[in-house]
């Protein structure tokens, strides 16, 4: 699999609005926008550090992937996404190795990437997405 770089790593917050005075006034992150992405209830905010991002996700429903991880685990980590060069090449060579992915079939994140997620059950716990943006 063609796998290029940390892209950004996603963490869950109860809300961005509280979350940024740690980014952004603690740790000197720039705020360089937020995004609802509807299709998985939840509201991001990007921060760029050199040639990654962090990414606030702010659940928009309790029934949403977000809103449920906070539920069962509370704020933190919640999955590091890999830029890889072609997304669907890497799912078609994912599926012949046998790993467990949560998307068959690449789908629409913020920023306009195409993103698709592994189990983590396939990858020590970890919530792996990848990535690939034009
Ligand atoms: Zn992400």
């Amino acid at each position: 699999m063609d796998t290029l770089k940390l892209d950004h790593i996603g963490i869950a917050v109860e809300t961005i609005d509280a979350a940024l005075p740690i980014w952004e006034g603690i740790l000197g992150l720039p705020l360089h926008g937020i995004e609802e992405v509807t299709e998985q209830k939840v509201k991001t905010a990007f921060m760029p550090i050199g040639e990654s991002e962090i990414e606030l996700l702010e659940s928009t429903d309790p029934e949403g992937p977000v809103g449920k991880f906070i539920a069962a685990k509370g704020q933190g980590v919640h999955h590091l996404a890999f830029r890889v060069a072609n997304i669907d090449a890497a799912l078609t060579e994912l599926k012949a190795k046998g790993v467990r992915l949560i998307d068959e079939t690449p789908r629409y994140g913020a920023g306009g990437a195409r993103i698709a997620f592994l189990h983590p059950k396939a990858t020590g716990g970890v919530l792996v997405e990848l990535c690939e943006r034009k």
